[in-house]
């Protein structure tokens, strides 16, 4: 079973290599339970089976009901593009079984993943020292940054290990930092946002009324660089400034905004992300690489090595017993992981073979389509621009529709293999949401998915 085989590694790269010359994909659709369980039925037995069969049950009956999230016409939740460099050298990563927890056992790949991570880190104008590691996305980047948030606020107040500490967050905020703050003990502080963004002015109103409110000491806020349902992003300047004279630690969620940092016209709006103590960049999302790729920076990465280093005999190895050598790092340091893949490699790739200007490129186009959607929705008897967009989400009320004909729509885009576009809610009303990310992503498709909405076309 580990013998090199030149059949079944031909036919699986045939089959990879047609999919990654269809340009488009198909959009793909949704599965039904029965259909999957029989196409599966007998999939595994305890004796070999072809690999044409296998590869067949794989084609016809299992991708089909895979939606392709890099068809340019994929506009739901956040889409994902990866480049077809990147996707290439995820297959790299994978067939060379590389690994990345630690200096000792992967030097290479990990000098090239923070080789990626420095030049995140200058795009968001984080100090030389700032470091840490490429985890699985956002939720595990949230998750492992504000544990070190709230070990690091403990400490410094002089608490014990399971103080009550609160972290602010906006009533906005991601679902995976409500689930962290579950997860980690903590009560959240929720600010409430005037149009939808945290500003340092509410920021501080609500700081002065914790302090009164006896309730336990706020530690560090949670600012968003993006919104993922509308784009917005915080008012991250005004919120640093309150962190820095309150002394908290300053956690940055640019989960789908961060690569706006590639584009100067778009950088100002994510200006104070400089200020962050922690941030998370999804590279998986709108920088073009394929899941799953989460970027995860410290303003002082010893604070998060104090917090997610494992300690057990067999790792002394690892550690070295004098001490990290300067440069020498351990991924595995930074998060709340051990063993993982160096998923920041197809990046690295990508970036090295088209160079950050095809980035930068390739990111404004997503905010440019955005604008150019927003203009024609204004445009347009039937249809109303609920928000300018900031990024590259686009919210719009098509006049007279109730909740079920926005649903409605969004299966008969799908079905007709059109695009896949799902509705929203904005401000407590049922809305199309268009996300847009995919450069290759056309003004006609898009205008033809205007028309849908006001029932002209399909
Ligand atoms: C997508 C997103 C997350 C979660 O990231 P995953 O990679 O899906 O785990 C967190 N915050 C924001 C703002 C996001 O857009």
């Amino acid at each position: 079973m580990h013998a090199y085989d030149e059949e079944l590694a031909q036919q699986v790269m045939d089959h990879l290599l047609h999919r990654l010359r269809l340009d488009p994909p198909p959009l793909g659709r949704l599965g039904e339970v029965g259909e999957l369980s029989t196409a599966l039925k007998d999939a595994i037995g305890t004796g070999p089976r072809p690999v044409a069969d296998v590869l067949r049950t794989y084609t016809d009956d299992l991708e089909p009901t895979v939606v392709s999230c890099d068809h340019p016409a994929f506009l739901a939740f956040i889409p994902g593009a990866p480049t077809k460099a990147a996707a290439l050298f995820d297959m790299v990563l994978s067939a060379s079984s590389l690994h990345g927890v630690s200096w000792l056992e992967a030097s290479g790949a990990v000098a090239a993943e923070n080789q990626v991570l420095r030049l995140l880190a200058d795009l968001a104008g984080l100090p030389p020292a700032a470091g840490g590691c490429f985890v699985s996305g956002g939720s595990a980047g949230n998750l492992s940054a504000l544990v070190v948030a709230r070990d690091t606020g403990r400490r410094t107040r002089g608490l014990g290990d399971a103080a009550p500490v609160r972290i602010a967050v906006s009533d906005q905020v991601h679902s995976s930092v409500g689930n962290t703050l579950r997860i980690i003990g903590v009560e959240p502080l929720v600010v409430p946002t005037a149009d939808h963004r945290l500003t340092g002015d509410a920021l501080r109103t609500a700081l002065d009324a914790a302090e009164r409110d006896g309730g336990a000491p706020v530690v560090a806020v949670v600012a968003t660089a993006g919104t993922t349902n509308a784009g917005i992003v915080d008012d991250l300047a005004g919120v640093a400034e309150q962190a820095r004279t309150r002394g908290l630690w300053l956690h940055v969620d640019a989960a789908y905004g961060g690569a706006a940092l590639f584009v100067p016209e778009l950088r100002d709006r994510l200006r104070g992300i400089e200020h962050a103590d922690s941030l998370v960049m999804d590279p998986h999302k709108w920088m073009f690489a394929p899941f799953d790729c989460g970027a995860l920076l410290y303003r002082e990465p010893h604070l998060a090595r104090a917090v997610h280093t494992q300690d057990a005999s067999y790792l002394d190895a690892i550690h070295g017993a004098d001490g990290d050598t300067p440069g020498e790092w351990n991924p595995s340091d930074y998060a709340y992981h051990l063993t993982r893949r160096p998923r920041g490699l197809p990046l690295w790739f990508s970036l090295a073979v088209h160079g950050t200007d095809a980035y930068r490129d390739a990111v404004a186009r997503g905010a440019r389509i955005a604008r150019w959607t927003a203009e024609r929705v204004r445009a347009r008897d039937g249809l109303e621009l609920l928000r300018e967009p900031e990024l590259t989400v686009v919210l719009v009320r098509r006049t007279g529709w109730r909740p079920e004909d926005y649903y409605a729509w969004s299966k008969r885009l799908l079905a007709a293999g059109t695009a896949f576009v799902t509705p929203s809610v904005w401000e407590g009303e049922t809305v199309a949401r268009l996300a847009f990310l995919h450069p290759d992503i056309s003004e006609e498709t898009v205008g033809g998915i205007l028309d849908s909405l006001v029932g002209e076309g399909s």
